[in-house]
């Protein structure tokens, strides 16, 4: 018997010497096991020859047949280009942007050639760039490949070659039967849900069989995939339960206020609370009088009155003495919640400090002072209010909005960072994007989770229609129409460009034509190049109805409020995604009136915007519209987790493997009941170091 798997460094395998196993370290693999688990990203088929004429684009494939032309191209760029063609009938031209004179030779008319490439769309037909080619010799076909090829996820200066060499090595020392890396779930899960043993999953998935298709692996048909991904989302829910657990051991302040503070917002609100919000402040205020500390995800839909409820959490901190901080991603957007914030709590005596990006020096200084020394109860700001050095003398609750923004490693660093004396604060946190309750689940298992799952009365559904920007005029004049009717609209331009810059530039040059056009309209800008005193002026303008067209950046995003505007244009919203599209369209719809919304669009469309497009036209429901991007992009784009490198899953893919999901979340519950010595191993071979994330 040898020794087990994650027991061997990877040091020991033949070709790793210092500087390959630093490569290696750098993602997170030391053991021979850690090599098992870092699995193929996709595979290559070069078992079978495809006929020319029946390639796709994107395809990746191999193909044989003779070059039927070839020339130097100098177009914008030297190339060569060489057409082949087969007995299928087709052809596609390999275009080589790098080659010596040698190759050039090589690749004459008559010339056979066996290729491995992706197929693109070229100008003119079907085209490979750079294939990888071999010459044949008439008549000799040499063999094929017997089974696929793995493509390794990869680091700089390692090549798929070495990959395969030291996979190799890692799945003779696995030896054969159980081999030698640990079976970690219980035998009678993997009975009931019917899964194959994992020695077994990790050989098919390193070195597919011959029976086993690209089609199978691509759409993640067999068992060895369900198996890598079952076991991925077990570790996931053990590791974020073991954090929840050790933040239950935490003591929190006991949030136990008198109620008139929040009596008094609620008797001074125009509207009374929906009855989801009122079961939501519940859950909340319930949390708040817990010893130990709240860690709540309150989901709802634009619109759907958030703030409100964390007002009223802020309320009951307050009244038991205790300091608020109010977070959001962007400076921008908790300045909108000051504003909303003074609107409310100003009337009960308490002023609401804000920190952001522009306080500087002594301004800072005192500000922060004011933090330290208890003077400012309520202190809203971004979440760079956590990062950098602010002290607060009593935080009892932390509220984060947005957070589809934040990833695990920030709400680790958030309680963290309010933690003293073995005391944390609540937190709660908000989110507009709603995603599917099973997903929510999977995803914070470490949260409790608050839904608001129903819109304040008296909205009217935004009806939305897609329009070609030939037609421009038309909704100029739609423009008009509205505003003569005495209804508010927006214009809202886009641009992909990262530059702020041009983005505003490209709204003043807008907002200039729009004034042209429509000379009897009072037409206003907004954008975040503006002096923040000018926006509020801008924005509090059409708020009182003093103007009649907002031309607007993306900014207006969040937190605009107008009831009585009732159109909204969106200038290429092809470059937007549908969440973003959706909190946008939520501006309108706030009134009795029925409202509308344009997408005016770019022509021709590509087949994923006009995607997106329809699904907006389709639905205004924020549930479904997160289900069907869900689909479209997976759960890393949706949630913003991508960029951030956090909750990567390396196989499992909680969209598409949802009906994994209950099954995970009751083997978890197993395993820390009945196999609690496996729980740590467990989360360790899939998240490593991450695992701890900063030893919470
Ligand atoms: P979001 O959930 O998107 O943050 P907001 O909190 O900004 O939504 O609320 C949107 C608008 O709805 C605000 O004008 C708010 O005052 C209003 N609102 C909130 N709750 C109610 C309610 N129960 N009845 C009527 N209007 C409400
Ligand atoms: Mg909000």
């Amino acid at each position: 018997m040898g020794q087990s798997l994650d027991k061997v460094p990877v040091e020991g395998l033949r070709g790793v010497g210092p500087r390959i196993a630093e490569r290696l370290a750098r993602l997170g693999i030391g053991s021979v096991q850690d090599l098992l688990f870092h699995l193929p990203l996709r595979y290559q088929d070069r078992t079978r020859l495809v006929p020319i004429a029946q390639l796709r684009v994107g395809d990746e494939v191999l193909v044989e047949g003779d070059v039927t032309a070839s020339e130097i191209g100098y177009g914008r760029r030297r190339s060569l280009k060489v057409w082949l063609t087969d007995r299928s009938g087709g052809g596609i031209l390999l275009r080589f942007f790098h080659f010596s004179g040698n190759q050039a030779a090589g690749l004459q008319r008559g010339a056979s050639l066996r290729c491995f490439g992706e197929v693109r769309q070229g100008p003119q037909s079907l085209e490979m760039v750079h294939p990888e080619y071999q010459r044949r010799g008439v008549g000799d076909s040499g063999p094929l490949d017997a089974s696929l090829t793995p493509i390794y996820p990869t680091t700089e200066g390692l090549q798929q070659s070495s990959w395969r060499a030291l996979t190799d090595q890692a799945m003779a020392l696995l030896g054969p039967g159980e081999g030698l890396v640990a079976e970690l779930l219980p035998q009678k899960i993997l009975r009931r849900f019917q899964l194959p043993l994992l020695v077994e999953a990790l050989r098919l998935l390193h070195r597919p069989p011959i029976s086993v298709t690209a089609a199978d692996l691509r759409e993640r048909r067999c068992p060895a995939f369900r198996r890598l991904a079952f076991e991925e989302l077990v570790a996931h829910q053990l590791s974020l339960r073991r954090l929840r657990r050790r933040q239950q051991r935490v003591g929190a302040p006991v949030l136990a206020g008198d109620g008139q503070l929040r009596g008094r917002l609620l008797a001074g609100l125009p509207f009374s609370l929906t009855e989801a919000q009122r079961r939501v402040s519940g859950e909340i205020a319930a949390d708040l009088l817990r010893p130990h500390p709240m860690l709540r995800l309150l989901q709802g839909d634009v619109g759907s009155g958030k703030t409100v409820v964390a007002a009223l959490a802020a309320l009951q901190a307050l009244e038991a003495g205790f300091q608020v901080a109010l977070m959001a991603p962007t400076e921008l957007l908790s300045e909108q919640h000051l504003r909303n914030l003074r609107g409310w709590i100003e009337p009960l005596g308490i002023q609401p400090l804000w920190l952001a990006g522009r306080h500087k020096g002594r301004e800072r200084a005192e500000l922060v002072a004011r933090i330290a020394g208890g003077e400012a109860m309520m202190i809203v700001g971004t979440h760079a209010l956590f990062q950098e050095d602010v002290a607060f003398r009593d935080l009892g609750l932390a509220i984060v909005d947005e957070q589809h923004r934040f990833g695990v490693h920030q709400r680790m660093r958030l309680r963290e960072k309010g933690a003293r004396d073995g005391r944390a604060p609540h937190q709660l946190i908000m989110t507009a994007t709603p995603i599917p309750r099973s997903l929510a689940m999977t995803l914070y298992a470490d949260l409790d989770l608050s839904v608001i799952d129903e819109a304040p009365p008296g909205r009217t559904p935004v009806t939305t229609v897609a329009v070609p920007d030939s037609r421009r005029d038309e909704v100029i004049v739609r423009v008009q129409d509205a505003c003569g009717q005495g209804r508010q609209a927006y214009w809202v331009c886009t641009l992909i460009e990262e530059s702020e810059v041009l983005q505003c530039q490209a709204a003043e040059d807008t907002a200039r034509t729009l004034a042209e056009s429509l000379p009897e309209l009072r037409v206003g800008l907004v954008h975040g190049r503006l002096k923040s005193v000018e926006r509020e002026g801008v924005m509090a303008g059409f708020a009182a109805g003093e103007l009649d067209l907002l031309v607007a950046t993306t900014v207006i995003e969040v937190g605009v409020d107008v009831p009585n505007a009732s159109l909204m244009i969106i200038e290429n919203p092809e470059r937007l995604g549908l969440a973003q599209l959706h909190q946008l369209r939520g501006r309108v719809g706030r009134g009795a009136v029925e409202s509308h919304c344009v997408l005016l669009y770019h022509a021709p469309l590509a087949r994923q915007a006009r995607g997106r497009l329809s699904i907006l036209r389709e639905t205004t429901d924020g549930f479904e519209i997160a289900r069907r991007d869900l689909e479209m992009r997976g759960p890393g784009e949706v949630l913003g987790t991508r960029q951030t490198g956090d909750m990567q899953f390396r196989i499992a893919d909680p969209a598409t493997d949802e009906p994994l999901l209950a099954a995970a979340q009751q083997t978890a519950d197993l395993m820390l009941d009945e196999h609690a010595e496996n729980v740590r191993p467990l989360i360790e071979r899939w998240f490593g170091a991450r695992a701890d994330y900063g030893g919470v």
